[in-house]
């Protein structure tokens, strides 16, 4: 039986216009021993047989046999098993892998047929010597000479231990003294095998031939025995296996490494574009933490790293309370106090020369430091690692953490508390501290001993004088009172007293006594509201002035009045009561929300400062977090389009590469984990980089780290498990894009690109 039989097999190229015909009903018998010369001029069809019997290209019409099996139904998994095991090639255009060395190029013929490893670089040193590459088997394919690259093509094709070698014009592109020494090498192995050598040059081969044909126009002309070829006994070649896992990763890891520089730049882009996403995304994660925190009138001045809980029931907290509290995994620490100065206004540094004039609850503009400390926390959650002196050991030292000001370890601050009201600018004098320690993370916080925290006093400094006096401040400026069905603004007149206003200024006279009902405007959650409050008024002396018709004045009484009751209905906002309340430091910033799914809602009512949304602004709050949601998305979409188009263009220089390994007997299945494992390494090179450069800025650049403060490690796998989905989905297509064609059409169309 012959091994290839051809039964009036055609083939035709069909084009959009044009059908040619590569080969016309030949019928051929090919068997094992042979060494056949096909010969003929250019175009009369000799690659086309050697392409359909080797299974590279499909045919019309006829049947091909191969060992007795027709073809007709072969799938593409039939076509590469049969080209895998039995199929080497050599082509004139010495299909190797440039980029590979020698040893390289063989061994991976070895790797696809599932060779023993143990054995696999031995038998690839053997065929290279054989060949007589083994002074070069460490060169890379693109620094032989074209003599070379066909011995090392035949020495892979030798790997393959297959009974068929196909060789279309092997020296064609050889000088005569190259092309004699590969004929000779063909000839030496064709003693076991069926040699089939296309070449116009008959006389390179005509001395090893044992048979020649010779085509014209696409048929046979010629078929002529010249001598007896060797009997030989079929064996059936090695089944491929499946490609060991661990070959796989050697695979992938010489493909990316056998090209050093398409490998760096891939991994510099990726990490590149994605650290350039994580400032995107931090970047809208920062401006719609700074947007709620400044419509956050309440506790503008308080970490995302703390939670506050109160009772429901009003109650004050006991040890089984905070031990509850204790074992929530995100709760680092519980503070017992500590609420009141989380309740604060915005912490400034005071002026030292004038801190003392505002002491206490007087009105004092002296603040140097408009730009705040962003937030304050207790010192004991920090470790030691990040600080440079030490942490506070007495009530008045503290640690400071601000990026903005450089302060030295012995620093005398001077710590207040402003509130800004149109203008005007109550303040308070929170005290004398020194600074003992620097946070080298620069997170624009103070850090407090607990011996501060935990002093129940602080409230006189925080709601009995700083909180108060604002709140006043907002009550009185807007002091409208209902008179002759118009809203008129009273100014505070300290020097009047008794149930009386006045209208204008100058000399006043009694006008008339009776009820009037205040119904003033307040500024609350960042807007100007008309109260719910009807304050009457009773029987008020109004007096007439004499001029400055536009300003009104209240006694003093009347003030005094209306801020008890303006305060009683603000101060649930602001939590100026003691009310029991406990402050919960969490670890990590994004441990805030995970720690208040933590919290039992039916004993404790949860307030999280940080995460307080103005109700009065959400709608354009909404749109801001939209919009700018949008931006990062589409930041996104463009800095991977940046690295789709790359990535692109880097596998249309592989479609070669890739044709080869198909020829070779590579399946689909292999090469598809072959893009994928790709994508893995590169993505997973290029997160370690990214997240070591995060992490020396993070340490080195205190800018840097608050900006990225609010990445957290899921964000961090969710973009490296994005940019490996997009990686393997892009290799995937350009894999099942590349099987489209057969492996013939693919090698030309990379010759052509
Ligand atoms: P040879 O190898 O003897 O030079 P080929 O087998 O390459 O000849 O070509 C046989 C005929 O088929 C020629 O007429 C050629 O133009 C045509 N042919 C070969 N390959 C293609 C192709 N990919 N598309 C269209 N026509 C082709
Ligand atoms: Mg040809």
């Amino acid at each position: 039986m012959s091994i290839i039989k051809l039964e009036g097999v055609s083939k035709f190229y069909k084009s959009e216009e044009t059908v040619s015909v590569g080969m016309k009903r030949i019928n051929l018998e090919f068997d094992l021993g042979e060494f056949v010369a096909v010969t003929g001029e250019s175009g009369s069809g000799k690659s086309t047989l050697l392409n359909v019997i080797s299974g590279l290209d499909s045919y019309e019409e006829g049947e091909l046999y191969l060992f007795g099996e027709e073809t007709s139904h072969y799938t593409i998994q039939d076509w590469e098993r049969y080209r895998g095991t039995n199929i080497g090639f050599v082509f004139q255009n010495y299909n190797i892998i440039d980029s590979y060395t020698v040893l390289q190029n063989v061994l991976l013929a070895l790797e696809v047929q599932g060779y023993d490893p143990k054995k696999r670089k031995a038998r690839a040193l053997e065929l290279i010597e054989k060949v007589g590459l083994l002074s070069h088997k460490n060169h890379k394919a693109s620094k032989l000479s074209g003599g070379q690259k066909q011995r090392a093509v035949i020495a892979r094709a030798l790997a393959k231990d297959c009974p068929i070698i196909v060789a279309d014009e092997p020296t064609g592109n050889l000088d005569s003294q190259s092309g004699a020494q590969v004929m000779q090498l063909l000839h030496d192995i064709s003693k076991e095998k069926l040699i089939v050598v296309v070449t116009h040059e008959y006389d390179m081969v005509k001395e090893y031939a044992t048979r020649k044909i010779k085509m014209h126009d696409g048929e046979v002309v010629e078929d002529k025995k010249i001598k007896k070829a060797n009997e030989i006994l079929y064996v059936e070649p090695p089944k491929i296996r499946r490609m060991h896992f661990l070959t796989l990763v050697r695979f992938t890891l010489r493909n990316l490494f056998s090209m050093p520089k398409r490998l760096i730049f891939l991994t510099l882009m990726q990490m590149i574009v994605m650290i350039a996403f994580v400032f995107v995304f931090n970047w809208r994660v920062s401006l719609m933490r700074d947007i709620s925190v400044s419509q956050s009138q309440r506790f503008p001045n308080v970490p995302e790293t703390r939670v506050l809980v109160e009772r429901r029931d009003g109650l004050p907290f006991d040890a089984s309370d905070v031990s509850y509290f204790e074992s929530i995994r995100t709760v680092e620490k519980v503070y017992e106090h500590g609420l009141s100065f989380f309740n604060t206004m915005k912490l400034y540094l005071f002026n030292p020369s004038e801190a003392y004039q505002c002491m206490p609850a007087a009105m004092c503009y002296s603040a140097i430091d408009y730009n705040g400390v962003r937030a304050t926390d207790a010192a004991s959650q920090l470790s030691p690692n990040n600080i440079t002196g030490r942490l506070p050991e007495a009530a008045n030292e503290i640690v400071w953490g601000h990026q903005w000001r450089e302060i030295e370890v012995g620093t005398t601050l001077y710590l207040g508390t402003q509130y800004n009201y149109y203008g005007a600018v109550p303040s308070d004098f929170l005290g004398e501290f020194t600074v003992v320690g620097i946070d080298n993370r620069k997170q624009n916080r103070i850090y407090f001993s607990d011996e501060f925290l935990n002093n129940p006093n602080l409230d006189r400094y925080t709601f009995n004088s700083g909180a108060k006096l604002s709140l006043e401040q907002q009550a009185s400026s807007n002091f409208h009172i209902l008179y002759n069905s118009e809203y008129k603004y009273f100014e505070r007149d300290m020097t009047k007293t008794g149930r009386a206003v006045y209208l204008g200024t100058g000399t006043y006279t009694l006008l008339e006594t009776r009820n009037l009902t205040f119904n003033g405007y307040f500024y609350q959650d960042g807007t100007w509201k008309e109260s719910n409050l009807q304050i009457p008024l009773q029987n008020v002396a109004i007096y007439q002035g004499t001029s400055d018709e536009w300003r009104n004045f209240m006694s003093e009484d009347i003030y005094q009045e209306l801020v008890e009751v303006v305060l009683e209905e603000l101060k649930s906002f602001y939590l100026i009561e003691n009310r029991p309340v406990i402050s919960l430091s969490v670890r990590g910033l994004g441990n805030g929300n995970r720690t208040i799914n933590a919290i039992d809602f039916d004993t404790y009512r949860v307030i999280y400062p940080a995460n307080i949304p103005d109700p009065s602004s959400s709608a354009i709050s909404f749109m801001i977090g939209l919009l700018t949601g949008i931006l990062v998305i589409l930041a996104g979409l463009l800095l991977y389009s940046i690295v789709h188009a790359v990535s692109k263009n880097m596998m249309k220089t592989r479609k070669k590469d890739f044709a080869i390994y198909r020829s070779i007997g590579t399946t689909k299945t292999t090469l598809a984990r072959l893009v994928v494992m790709e994508q893995i390494f590169i993505a997973a090179m290029s997160s370690a980089m990214m997240m070591t450069i995060i992490i020396v800025l993070n340490n080195q650049v205190p800018q840097i780290y608050s900006i990225l403060q609010y990445m957290q490690v899921s964000h961090y796998i969710t973009l490296v498990a994005l940019f490996l989905a997009f990686g393997a989905w892009l290799g995937l297509r350009f894999n099942k894009k590349v099987f489209r064609q057969s492996v013939i059409e693919s090698i030309v169309s990379s010759r052509e690109e």
